[in-house]
Formats: C-alpha cells, sequence, structure tokens
C-alpha cells in the first residue's frame, strides 16, 4: 500500500485504534509515513501495539464515554506530535435484535459511543484545524447508515446519525480547507460480531459477506490521498455477496 499511498509529514488521531478496522486504518497510515496517535481505552493492547508498529506511532488513551477524557485527547497528540492533519473518528460498538428485547441501558451506551463521542471528538479537532485551514475527517459509518437494517434497529439509528452528521459538517467545514468523509463498510471480520446474532453470523458466513479490516483501510488511505480539489464524499464497502 505504502507505494501508492503517501501520508509522510502526516499526522493521524485514529479513535478505536487497538483492534479491527481502527488497527487495520492505522497500520495503512504507518506504512504511508504518517504518525499515528493511536487513541483507545484498551491500554494494555495499545502498548502491545506500539513495540509492533514503531517509533511513529504512540498509545494515547481515551475512554470516549467520558467528555472529559475525550477533552484531553487533541491537546495529548499535539504535545506528542505538534499538528494533527486527520482524525479517523471510527470508535463504535454494536447491538442488535428485536427492539421488543432489547436492554435500553446497552442502547444508551451504543448510542453515546457511536453518536455523542464521535461528534465530540470531531468538535474538538475543528479549532485546530480551521486554524491551520486544512485538515482530513473520516467516519466509520457503516452501510446501517445508508440502508435501513431491520435487525439491528438503534445500530441502525446510530449510524444513520453519523451520515447526517457527516453531510452537514462536510459543507460547514468546507470554507475553511478541511474535507469529511465516510466510510461505510457491509460486516467485517473484528471483535465487534461478537454482538452479531448467531443466525445473522450463520448468513454470512454461508454467503461469503465477511470482510477483511484492510479493506476498509483501504479506502480510508484511497479518500486521503485524493487531490484537495477533489471531493470524496463517502466510500461504501460491501462484499459483491452482500443482499443489502
Ligand atoms: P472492534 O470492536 O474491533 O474495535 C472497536 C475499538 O473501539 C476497540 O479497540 C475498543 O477497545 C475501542 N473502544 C470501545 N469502547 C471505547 C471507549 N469507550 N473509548 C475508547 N475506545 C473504545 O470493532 P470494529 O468492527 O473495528 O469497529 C470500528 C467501527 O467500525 C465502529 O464504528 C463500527 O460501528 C464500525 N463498523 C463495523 C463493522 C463490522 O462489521 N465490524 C461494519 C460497519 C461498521
Amino acid at each position: 500500500m505504502s507505494e501508492y499511498f503517501d501520508l509522510s509529514g502526516k499526522v493521524a488521531i485514529v479513535t478505536g485504534a487497538a483492534s479491527g478496522i481502527g488497527l487495520a486504518c492505522a497500520r495503512s497510515l504507518l506504512a504511508a509515513g504518517a504518525r499515528v496517535a493511536l487513541a483507545d481505552i484498551d491500554v494494555a493492547r495499545l502498548r502491545a501495539l506500539t513495540a509492533e508498529l514503531g517509533p511513529a506511532s504512540a498509545p494515547v488513551m481515551v475512554d470516549l464515554m467520558d467528555p472529559h477524557s475525550i477533552g484531553r485527547l487533541v491537546p495529548t497528540v499535539l504535545d506528542l506530535f505538534g499538528q494533527v492533519d486527520v482524525l479517523h473518528a471510527n470508535a463504535g460498538s454494536y447491538v442488535g435484535g428485536p427492539i421488543a428485547d432489547g436492554d435500553p441501558d446497552a442502547w444508551d451506551r451504543m448510542l453515546y459511543l457511536n453518536i455523542n463521542a464521535a461528534f465530540r471528538c470531531v468538535r474538538e479537532v475543528l479549532p485546530h484545524m480551521i486554524g491551520r485551514g486544512t485538515g482530513d475527517i473520516v467516519m466509520t459509518s457503516s452501510v446501517a447508515g445508508l440502508v435501513p437494517v431491520v435487525w439491528e434497529p438503534i445500530y441502525t439509528a446510530s449510524k444513520h446519525a453519523v451520515q447526517a452528521f457527516i453531510h452537514t459538517v462536510r459543507r460547514q467545514v468546507a470554507p475553511n480547507g478541511i474535507r469529511v468523509g465516510g466510510v461505510a463498510p457491509g460486516p467485517v471480520i473484528t471483535g465487534l460480531l461478537k454482538d452479531w446474532p448467531k443466525e445473522k453470523m450463520d448468513e454470512a458466513l454461508a454467503a461469503h459477506s465477511l470482510m477483511e479490516p484492510q479493506m476498509v483501510a483501504d479506502a480510508v488511505m484511497f479518500m486521503l490521498t485524493r487531490p484537495r480539489t477533489v471531493t470524496v464524499r463517502d466510500l461504501v464497502i460491501v462484499p459483491q455477496s452482500l443482499d443489502l
């Protein structure tokens, strides 16, 4: 990938960088020459990763469920690297299943992480990016942000909110030289799928409709490396076999 994508000199923050899609994106950003703040709550895994990912990466402990912790994220990264060129607001969680059996407390936690925390991260980074007149924000949405996925109504609602946010904020900050894009994957083989209903997992496995995190990372890198005159809005990444 690095021969195609050059982000040398850039600094990126990736939330949810300790596993799954975030980790694949962090690896790709590093391969392209960027310095990367690995922002996650899983400190032990972050520490293990720094040895593997090298000195251009730095673990940054953040609890995205805590607004004060989010408030410390950008200042910490500025202390470490001096600038922020890219925010990948990626961390999220999943709750699916029939609405009648749902646990509203679990919904609340997921909604906070998928929506409020992601929006707060964007808010925190914007003054810095606006001050520099440049920056890229990528948010991990989902196909569930584009179409109604009936067996996961609350997750679908959370990702529709992310999509609406992307489309509105993109226009607000474009005059400041900041690009905002969304990446909307179908099912990706990550820890998040542990919370999928079993029958859906069986279906997906039978239909070969699961993807590797690297496919999403490649799409993110494609977005970030387009010339700034080109607008890349949202990239939807689904396996050919996925029946939406
Ligand atoms: P994952 O579970 O592998 O990774 C999520 C990461 O977020 C973990 O490293 C976890 O430690 C971190 N995290 C969780 N709570 C946190 C908190 N409070 N503070 C800081 N970090 C926290 O899942 P993933 O599949 O890589 O998910 C990444 C994003 O991709 C999510 O927004 C998810 O909705 C989206 N997505 C996933 C799929 C899929 O099928 N896996 C499909 C579409 C979209």
